[in-house]
């Protein structure tokens, strides 16, 4: 078996459901948590025994909104866990909603050997938050931090740009409150409306699609156009490099040191465990999934069947993206001597016909997007799976 795995947690619950959302999450009612919570369990144990008891390298706590769960609950999850694993991780993060992490849950937490905390921030602009339906205020996130801190955490925080209306001046000083908080790490992602509503609504009762569609509608119709979010990426890119951030992947910088482990793992196409409604797993070449909707999901942890293979997944291609994504790139030479003649020549010819737009420099046999490739990352990954 492996020398180690990242071992992703998925707890779905959240207070309310923000409406540009994606992610499989459901309503944190008592009931449905208990009732997760216990199949939660049986899965963990069932894969620590499948799998002979791992050592798990790395740990991701997502959603969802873990850091709503009580000290009780968590407890019971660390107690799971622990007899499924080995569980000595470098590193192990919780993420959190800056309106539901208080001093007593993150105590729980701690019990976990949590040692860092992915920080839903998103903007510090009270109509920001607004138009992202998010329910915390901007002063919420700079409390959750100096909490995170007061603990040894390091504290990673996320942002949203390109949100209904937003100004370049309010991204510069969204960049500036986030810099002046002085994380270890900072993820930038721009607001993407996908019309992909499988996983959102899976769980809600009522409302559905036909109220995202609308307010997705709506949204979209006041964006910042493409040209400005360009700007906006590049903005980041200066700000944050100036204080001391190293880019090291498209949406993703961190202090040195800093880097989260965790993602590198998937983005170095190591192997994952994923447990949860909707996570997904990639151990000894074969990706898989389990259920979005909490009854699937429920129904196949009691069945006890195996979970569903992505047979559509192309293991090379996929490789190929996600190295690309960081800044020490693909090391073509690797690449072949892994995937063989046939898939190390299909990644070259792909990378020769985006050469030419600038979009990626190959140096040494290392490919790597140039500034201008990673904003247009998706035109790089399009060649790759033609
Ligand atoms: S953005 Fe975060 S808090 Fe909002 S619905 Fe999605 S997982 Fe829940």
């Amino acid at each position: 078996m492996t020398k180690g795995l990242g071992l992703y947690v998925h707890v779905p619950f959240c207070a309310s459901r923000c409406p540009y959302c994606d992610f499989a999450t459901a309503p944190a009612t008592h009931a449905l948590r208990g009732r997760y919570l216990e199949a939660l369990a049986r899965e963990i144990a069932d894969e620590g025994r499948r799998l002979g008891r791992p050592r798990v390298r790395t740990l991701y706590f997502g959603g969802g909104t873990p850091s709503l769960l009580e000290p009780a609950e968590i407890a019971a999850l660390a107690d799971a866990l622990r007899g499924a694993f080995d569980l000595r991780p470098r590193e192990a993060t919780l993420e959190a909603n800056p309106a539901t992490l208080d001093r007593a849950r993150l105590a729980g937490w701690l019990v976990l050997g949590i040692t860092r905390l992915s920080l839903g921030a998103q903007s510090f602009d009270a109509a920001g938050l607004r138009a992202l339906g998010r329910t915390h205020q901007p002063e919420d996130s700079a409390v959750a931090l100096a909490a995170a801190r007061d603990v040894g955490l390091d504290v990673s925080l996320d942002l949203i740009f390109g949100w209904p209306a937003q100004t370049a001046r309010g991204w510069d000083r969204d960049l500036a409150a986030a810099i002046a908080l002085v994380p270890d790490h900072i993820s930038c992602y721009p607001l993407e409306l996908r019309l992909d509503p499988e996983d959102a609504i899976a769980n809600w009762p009522g409302g559905g699609w036909r109220v995202l569609e609308r307010w997705r509608s709506r949204a979209a119709a006041s964006q910042p156009d493409d040209g400005a979010i360009a700007d906006w990426y590049r903005l980041a890119e200066r700000r944050l490099g100036a204080a001391g951030y190293r880019h090291y992947e498209i949406a993703n910088w961190a202090r040195p040191g800093k880097r989260s482990l965790h993602n590198l793992g998937y983005w170095r196409d190591r192997e994952w465990l994923g447990v949860g409604a909707g996570a997904h797993s990639h151990i000894a070449g074969v990706r898989s999934a389990n259920p979005a909707e909490l009854g699937r999901y429920l129904a196949r942890v009691a069945s006890g069947a195996e979970r569903a293979i992505d047979a559509e997944a192309d293991a090379p291609v996929e490789a190929a993206m996600l190295a690309l994504r960081l800044d020490s790139g693909l090391d073509l030479g690797r690449y072949t001597r892994r995937f063989g003649s046939a898939a190390g020549s299909r990644v070259r010819s792909a990378l020769a016909e985006v050469g030419p737009a600038g979009l990626v420099r190959v140096s040494r046999d290392v490919a790597r997007l140039t500034p201008r490739g990673r904003l247009l990352a998706s035109e790089v990954f399009v060649r790759l799976l033609a």
